[in-house]
């Protein structure tokens, strides 16, 4: 049986990143970087104001004080989004605002809390506070620099890095395509939520998750009919999916009973089986193979083990084929609150939750049909094969959302 890591890397190492297409910035959201992108300006793009307040020459209110202001007069009001072509001479000031362009002259900005107006003096101000050099100036290009790589071709767009290429005046980027993933749920049991159930039949549930994980990894699922156990049905819905989709993900019969088609049906179109099975709890039947270029995700049909396999198996490759830089999920140290066993020979990813001051227990019971502590759970933690992790033990904790 593989380990996980020699699976990761034998499908990792069959994925080749789909093309890439010029998309909007409104159509980008989490979708993965294909070209980077070189500033085309400076940000800031001019020198500008951080307070509500006064341009002025600091060399001028270098004595100013409280009790010893000194007396600008105002030459000009400036504010945000307009434009002043004079200039600020010893003994003048401007009104400015946060973001006004600073004007020639002046060197510093005082707020208007360090100001009072000049009852003796209408048209002037009296400044109560010294000013250092650029104090309360935004610098041009002080954020970012024209012609500095800003957002890497690899990294996945998110409301920061959509935020800076706006603020950059970047309309359009080149981004990975996003995949279009088939989703069947084989099972002769299943039923869609709405439609009534008969005794020993169950809501289907694997298709509205991995589609929502999908989703999240910048892929397009493509939801299938519920496929019946039989060998026909199998293949004609992975002859249709294959037709249709980039890559293909199943849920259910995988395994070794009389009603798991998915292995057979899937050489019965021509397709090749890579391998089966890896050494984790819950997921080993686990089964990957390619057909005509495109690849099949065999997930097991429980719902907790199709979810741990799509999180380390499929979600790599999902995000390898729009050409991310970082495939594995992310992780974050925790400080067990609990002792989390692992009696097995494989190792198990435990549903855990972590609180707000990184303590992690247990989700709840670990079976793998068990949708209320997935429900639960915001991690997943590796606990080797034959081991217990202790309590006070920090360990890595897995995030999927
Ligand atoms: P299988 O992998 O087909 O042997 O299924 C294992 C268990 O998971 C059985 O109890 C199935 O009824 C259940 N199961 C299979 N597919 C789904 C699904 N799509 N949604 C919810 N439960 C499922
Ligand atoms: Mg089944």
């Amino acid at each position: 049986m593989l380990s996980l890591e020699d699976a990761q890397q034998r499908i990792l190492a069959q994925v080749e990143p789909l093309a890439s297409e010029d998309i909007s910035l409104g159509d980008a959201d989490g979708r993965i970087l294909a070209a980077s992108v070189v500033a085309p300006v400076d940000l800031p793009g001019f020198d500008n104001s951080a307070m509500d307040g006064y341009a002025v020459r600091s060399a001028d209110v270098q004595s100013a004080k409280a009790d010893a202001p000194v007396s600008l007069r105002i030459i000009a009001q400036v504010a945000a989004g307009e434009r002043f072509d004079g200039e600020v001479q010893s003994g003048t000031c401007v009104r400015l605002f946060t973001g006004s362009p600073l004007p020639r002259g002046a060197d510093a900005v005082v707020m208007q809390e360090d100001a009072r107006p000049d009852a003796a003096h209408p048209d002037n101000v009296l400044i109560c506070d010294t000013a250092r050099p650029w104090e309360h100036v935004r610098l041009k290009g002080e954020d970012v620099k024209r012609g500095e790589t800003t957002v890497a071709a690899g990294l996945r767009l998110n409301a920061g890095r959509l935020g800076l290429l706006a603020a950059l005046g970047i309309a359009r980027v080149t981004a990975g395509k996003s995949p279009v993933i088939g989703l069947l749920a084989t099972g002769s049991e299943l039923r869609t939520a709405g439609e009534p159930l008969q005794p020993g039949q169950i809501y289907e549930s694997n298709r509205t998750s991995l589609a929502s994980l999908l989703r999240h990894a910048g892929a397009t699922p493509k939801i299938y009919p519920l496929v019946p156990d039989t060998l026909e049905a199998t293949q004609t819905a992975l002859q249709t999916a294959f037709a249709e989709c980039d890559a293909v993900i199943t849920s259910g019969g995988v395994s070794v009973g009389g009603f798991d088609f998915v292995k057979d049906a899937f050489r019965g179109i021509g397709g090749e089986l890579d391998f089966w099975r890896v050494a984790i709890k819950p997921g080993k039947p686990f089964v990957f193979g390619r057909c005509r270029g495109r690849l099949l995700f065999g997930l097991p049909g429980n719902p907790v083990s199709a979810l741990v396999t799509y999180l380390m198996l499929v979600r790599p490759a999902i995000l390898k084929l729009q050409g991310a830089r970082q495939v594995f999920l992310p992780s974050h140290p925790g400080i067990l609150g609990e002792s989390l066993a692992n009696r097995g020979d494989r190792r198990h990813f435990v549903r855990v939750v972590v609180d707000e001051q990184g303590n992690v227990r247990s989700a709840g019971t670990q079976a793998s049909h068990m949708l209320g502590s997935l429900s639960a759970a915001n991690g997943l933690v590796d606990v080797p094969p034959l081991k217990t992790l202790a309590t006070g033990a920090v360990v890595k904790v897995l995030y999927w959302e």
